[in-house]
């Protein structure tokens, strides 16, 4: 039956050659679901593999605004709206120069793995542009996301696709989005956005969501082996965009002492414990540079990123959190890791090691909450945020809090128990898949052959 996985995934290799990140991402997947396949011969002759690693729709358009100069600017939009099996199209917008349909494809197929996970009822999709977002003006950026909106929205709506933020996506963005797509509408659909403001729709929690629920995978992952716990631990988070912050901040209410975080440019490491709400105003508030902490904070040290290996990986700590982007953990940073005594490393980026990286971990008995289940939180409270649009009510923080902690941990309950029932000892890789895998393959089998 292994050779109906190797047939797929050549067929997959062929078909998108030049796609190098979706052909990483399906690559470990099809490799870990082999037992699957094993026991369900019935996978093979309904072609669920075939199925699966065939977005159902690409939607690609232009996306032209006019610039502070009044120069005519042209970039690429995307969709792809990857499978509705299990709900609504579902999954985040990613405004950043390297966008490309690879990347976009990755992500759509990752996301509807993760938001199988969650329980809830969403299916997956990723979309976002090759549109530049740094160094714009406030209006630039708007005009942009106008121009965006105005073709967007003819494939989305609250029960069609709903999109959210990513990289290069906050709350501004998403205002500027919700705005021109009700401009355009004209009619209230609250829930055809997530990640809204409070004031015309948002979630309590959303914000945080992403960063506290990998630290709620966290403290599970570290209690069901040998009891460890989150305090007293030295723990390194690449990144300062949304998930490293709320990352940050949970991981210090539960008593780790967070030494170092990073973006694009280097990192800053601070033996004294980062000052989050320094980070906080650089990031959210100033748009700068994480350099930056270093004019309140003189004792700290900023390492320039010289090589693509990121100098965050060459600092001791028990945690590593990956929170910034796709492939930032290379195998020498790994090394790097396991060498200073790593003990877990939870993935709040999406495919954030690169697979040889992931291996190595999992050789030297490393911990690894992987991302399709270690950073749903965002998604899962994106699903309450739009639960609140159409009972039209808003729920408390603590009352969303404590539902998102339920479903981190029901999340990882699944692992195990996809673990245990094929033999995997702690491969919480390995259990996402097979977990998310099956979902899935159920609910493809029950509608039939479309
Ligand atoms: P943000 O835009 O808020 O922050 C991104 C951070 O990553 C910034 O600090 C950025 O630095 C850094 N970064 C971006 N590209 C690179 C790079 N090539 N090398 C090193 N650092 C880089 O994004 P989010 O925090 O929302 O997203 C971060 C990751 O988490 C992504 O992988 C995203 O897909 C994933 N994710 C996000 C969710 C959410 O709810 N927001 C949900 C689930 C997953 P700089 O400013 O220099 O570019």
């Amino acid at each position: 039956m292994n050779d109906y996985v190797n047939e797929i995934l050549e067929n997959v290799k062929k078909k998108n050659a030049h796609e190098p990140e979706y052909l990483q991402a399906v690559d470990e997947v099809l490799t870990t679901i082999k037992p699957i396949i094993e026991r369900h011969p019935e996978y093979k002759q309904l072609g669920i593999l075939e199925r699966m690693t065939e977005p159902e729709r690409i939607i690609s358009f232009r996306v032209t605004w006019v610039d502070d100069n009044g120069k005519i600017q042209v970039n690429r939009g995307y969709r792809v709206q990857y499978n509705g099996l299990i709900g609504p199209y579902k999954g985040g917008l990613r405004f950043d120069k390297s966008v490309n349909q690879s990347i976009m494809k990755f992500l759509g197929f990752e996301q509807i793995f993760k938001n199988a996970l969650t329980g809830l009822p969403i299916g997956g999709a990723k979309g976002g542009s090759d549109f530049d977002p740094k160094g714009k003006s406030d209006m630039e950026i708007m005009r942009f996301c106008q121009s965006f909106m105005t073709e967007l929205q003819r494939h989305i709506g609250p029960d069609i696709d709903v999109p959210a933020g990513d990289i290069g996506v906050g709350a501004r963005e998403i205002g500027y989005l919700y705005g021109q797509y009700r401009r355009i509408r004209d009619r209230y659909d609250g829930g055809v956005l997530t990640g809204k403001g409070l004031e015309y729709g948002g979630s309590l929690v959303r914000t945080e969501a992403t960063g506290y629920g990998l630290i709620y995978f966290m403290r599970e992952m570290l209690k069901a082996n040998g009891g460890l716990i989150f305090e007293g631990k030295t723990v390194t988070i690449s990144g300062s965009g949304n998930v490293a912050i709320y990352a940050c901040e949970k991981a210090q209410m539960l008593g780790a002492k967070v030494v170092a975080m990073s973006d694009s440019a280097g990192c800053i490491y601070d033996q004294n414990g980062i000052d989050l709400d320094t980070v906080k105003r650089i990031k959210e508030v100033e748009r700068g540079r994480i350099k930056d902490y270093l004019k309140t904070h003189p004792d700290a040290q900023y390492i320039e990123r010289k090589t693509e290996d990121s100098p965050i990986w060459e600092i001791k700590t028990d945690i590593a959190l990956p929170c910034a982007t796709q492939n930032e953990v290379t195998l020498n940073s790994a090394k790097k890791l396991v060498a200073n005594g790593v003990i877990a490393i939870g993935e709040g980026a999406n495919m954030p090691c690169e697979k040889e990286a992931t291996d190595y971990f999992l050789e030297h008995n490393v911990l690894v909450a992987p991302a399709k289940a270690a950073n749903a939180g965002g998604v899962a409270t994106s699903a309450i945020e739009m639960s609140q649009n159409s009972m039209r009510y808003y729920l408390s923080f603590e009352q969303v809090d404590k539902m998102l902690d339920a479903i981190m941990v029901n999340i990882f309950n699944s692992l195990c128990e996809a673990c245990a029932n094929y033999d995997l000892g702690t491969n919480y890789v390995a259990g996402a898949n097979i977990a998310a895998f099956t979902k899935l393959a159920k609910a493809m089998m029950a509608q039939g052959i479309i």
